[in-house]
This record gives structure tokens, sequence and C-alpha cells, in this order.
């Protein structure tokens, strides 16, 4: 395959974008890569065999798919079920039913594992009552090993909190809460169809840290309707708050957000990023420690562990609609992300992957260096050799002489970039492989959407 010029590279990473509806589309190998899995169910045991022989190292993330109403910048393939009525009640006993079958498909694979970390994200977890919150819990702890230091973390909407809901919190071990902001802006959202009370923001970080809980806060850059003062506002807002960790998205104005599919543009990509540099310039000033490249935290222990340790060697394995699993070593892949593809397959006791890839330890190491790169700038070469058992300097000798060539220094055993080198990183370490796969999905499924 003749090399792509490094515009028609950028043209290609900004297609590959706009296919994602996972938020994974920057990982590697890309999800725009990935393939058909659905006849997969066999070879993914046969990778997760692979896998917990290289690490049994492991997070279990659970994907909670409803929500009430759908948010019009959204383009996750949540399902809107409404706040209350049978329909909700009887959403959540599908779902919770056909969570335990697709567990117990993986629990004899896991049966020497013990999960270090528990992610439950969404959709809206903190929809489930607090018996269903509980009957969760159990049913993941019934199938699953989870350790007692555990970091638990749970995606919830501002307006939830209840006593009720705190003590089954505590109850089942949740350490840690991400709360889904967005913004602090009673127009901007109102312009989203988002419906969220803004002094309950306030109200439920105090509810949570009286109860010992982490909170993580969620805001997003660029929303349609927002402009710069009502972005730094709400951060200052959020600030004044103190939670243990701020993450600054940006608004991505996939084909599947309500926006884009109504009409609506995204703003300039640059002021975006620009405005966001700002945000976390704000952020710096009062106290907060880099996290990630979306994050900054209290303390560098405020992270998310299962969502920032992943360029180490770790799996995580996804349960629910749309949820990703990460064999280390051996695969990734994506369940069904619609409701009904993914009940109807795990309802039946069935493997329900949409689409996925299978690698190899080759590909870690690239994963690696695109996470380290993107996040830090930076590649600690002892903490490379650790993980990897390799010398990043000798496996990844051309494309280091490229980054020399580009500016990048070797001091004080880190191989660093002058600055972010976001495309010129993946065009670097991309396997033509994974270019190919990426351009024939790009050629034959222009938008492989939910199923
Ligand atoms: S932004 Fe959150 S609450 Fe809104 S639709 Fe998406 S997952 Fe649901």
């Amino acid at each position: 395959m003749a090399e792509l010029s490094e515009q028609a590279f950028d043209a290609f990473l900004a297609a590959l974008r706009r296919l994602d509806y996972t938020g994974y589309a920057e990982q590697h190998p890309p999800f725009g890569s990935w393939q058909d899995f659905g006849r997969q169910g066999a070879g993914i045991k046969a990778a997760w065999g692979r896998s917990l022989g290289l690490t049994k190292e492991a997070g279990l993330f659970v994907n909670v798919p409803f929500c009430r109403a759908r948010c019009r910048f959204c383009f996750l393939p949540v399902t809107a079920i409404g706040s209350s009525g049978e329909k909700r009640t009887a959403s959540f006993r599908r779902y919770l039913s056909a969570l335990d079958k697709e567990a117990a498909l993986y629990a004899p694979l896991f049966k020497n594992v013990r999960f270090s970390t528990l992610y439950i994200g969404g959709g809206t977890p903190s929809m489930m009552t607090p018996a269903e919150t509980r009957e969760f819990f159990a049913l993941l702890r019934r199938r699953f090993k989870v350790s007692r230091s555990a970091q638990t973390v749970l995606e919830l909407h501002p307006d939830d909190v209840t006593e009720e809901k705190l003590s089954a919190y505590t109850d089942c071990g949740v350490s840690r809460v991400c709360i889904g902001v967005q913004s602090m802006d009673a127009e901007v959202l109102n312009a989203n169809s988002r419906r969220q009370g803004l002094a309950q923001v306030a109200a439920a970080h105090a509810a949570l840290k009286a109860r010992g809980i982490g909170v993580n806060i969620d805001l997003i850059c660029g929303l349609p309707g927002q402009d710069r003062a009502s972005f730094l506002s709400g951060l200052k807002k959020v600030i004044k708050l103190g939670p243990d960790q701020v993450h600054l998205n940006t608004f991505i104005n996939t084909p599947y957000t309500v926006h884009a599919m109504t009409g609506g543009k995204a703003g300039d990509e640059r002021a975006v990023e620009a405005l966001r540099a700002q945000g976390f310039r704000l952020l710096a000033r009062a106290g907060y420690l880099k996290i990630d490249s979306d994050s900054m935290g209290r303390t560098k222990e405020s992270r998310n562990r299962q969502t920032t340790d992943l360029s180490g060697r770790r799996s995580v394995l996804g349960l629910g609609p749309g949820a990703v699993s990460r064999a280390f070593g051996a695969a990734r892949y994506i369940n069904r992300a619609g409701w009904d593809g993914w009940l109807a397959r795990a309802g039946s006791g069935l493997c329900p992957a949409d689409r996925g890839v299978f690698c190899g330890p080759e590909d870690e190491m690239i994963y690696s260096a695109l996470t380290k790169f993107t996040d830090e700038q930076a590649m600690d070469l002892a903490w490379f050799r650790r993980v990897h058992k390799a010398d990043f300097l000798k496996v990844f000798a051309p494309e280091a002489a490229a980054l020399k060539t580009a500016g990048a220094k070797l001091s004080g055993g880190k191989f660093r970039l002058p600055h972010n080198m976001w495309g010129l990183v993946r065009r670097l370490f991309y396997r033509p492989d994974v270019i190919a796969r990426g351009l024939a999905n790009l050629k034959r499924v222009r938008r492989p959407g939910p199923r």
C-alpha cells in the first residue's frame, strides 16, 4: 500500500473519528479498523485465554444503556425510557436478566481473576432504584471476584442523589462517582434538551463527600449554544465546589448526535481546543494536577484507575450494550450497542460482540506509545521496559528517529516531544495493515452505526 501523505493521513484520521460512536476512535487499533465480530464467540474465548496468560490484572466495565431522555449533543447509543412507569421498570428487569446471562458466559474464563477496578458507565446508571442498584452489584459479585480494595466508579446524574441511593452506593462499595454536569448554564442545557437542576450539582457534591465518596465532575467544551463566557463561568463554579477530579471533554459532533441529525454544526475545532486549554490553565491555578489529556485532579491519586491505567499491562472486560473489551495482547471488541441488538444476543445467552480486532503484544506497545505521547508528550523508557519487557528505542528505532527529526529529545530517562504531535505520532505508529483495514472500512461502511 502506498504511504499516505500527511494531508491524506489527517483526512483519514478525521474520517475514522466520524465513524465513531464509541469514544474509542483514537485508541489502537482504532475503532475504524475493526471488523465484523458477530460470529467470533469462540475466537473471543480463545483470545481471553491467551490474554489471561499474559496478565491477570483486569478491570470490569459495565454499561447501563438507559437515560430518561436523549441530550442533543450525545453521540452514545443510549435508549430513552422516561423517568417512571412500566416501560422503565420492565426495561431494567430485562436488562438485569440479560446482563446476568452475559456475565455467566465469561465467569468460567475469569474464575482465577480478581478484578481490581469496576466502572459502571452509561447511559445513566444512577437511574437505577436502590433495589435495582443492589441487585446489579450482587449479580456482578456473584459471577466475578472483585477485590475488596477495587476502585468502584459509577456515573451519576446530579438530580439522582437521594439518601436511599447513597446508602445503596455505600453498601455496594461505590468509592467514586462521575457527575455528568456537562454545563452550568441553564440556557445551554435547555438548548440541548438536557433536564438538570443546577442547585442539585452542589447538593449532590456535598452529599457524596459527606459519605466519603470521591467525586469527579464532567464538563463539555464547545457545546451547541455555549460561548466562551458560559464555559469559563461554569468551570469556575465547579472549581469552587472542589471536586477530586474535573474532566473537560470536547463536544464531538459525530453523525449520531441529534444536533448533527437535525443539521447542526460543531464550532471551530481550534477555537474550542484553545478554550479548553484555557480551562486547564484555570484548573492548574486552582491547584489541580494533570491526570491525562482530558482531566485534572486534586492529587495524582484522584484519577479513575480503570480509564487512566490502560497503557500498562491491563485488561478490561466489558459487559452491556456498547461495552468495549480489551483483552491485553489479544483482542479489542465492542458489544452490539443498540439495546434491541444486545438484548437479542445476551438475553439468549449468546456472545453479543459486534465489531472487533484480534491483536498481539506489538499492538500493546503501539497503544502505550500513542497513549503516553498523547497524554504526557513523553515516553518513560524504564516504564516501557517494565511493562513490555522491551527497549522502546530499539523496538521503535525508525519511529524514534523520525520524532527526533521533528524535535523530540531524550532527557531524564524520558523521550520527550516538543509539543503535542497527535497526528504525527499516529502516522508513524499505525501499522500498514491497520491503515489498510481502516481505508477499506471507510469505503465499505461509511457509517457502521450501532445495532
Ligand atoms: S449525555 Fe448522558 S444523560 Fe445525556 S443522553 Fe448521553 S448518556 Fe444520557
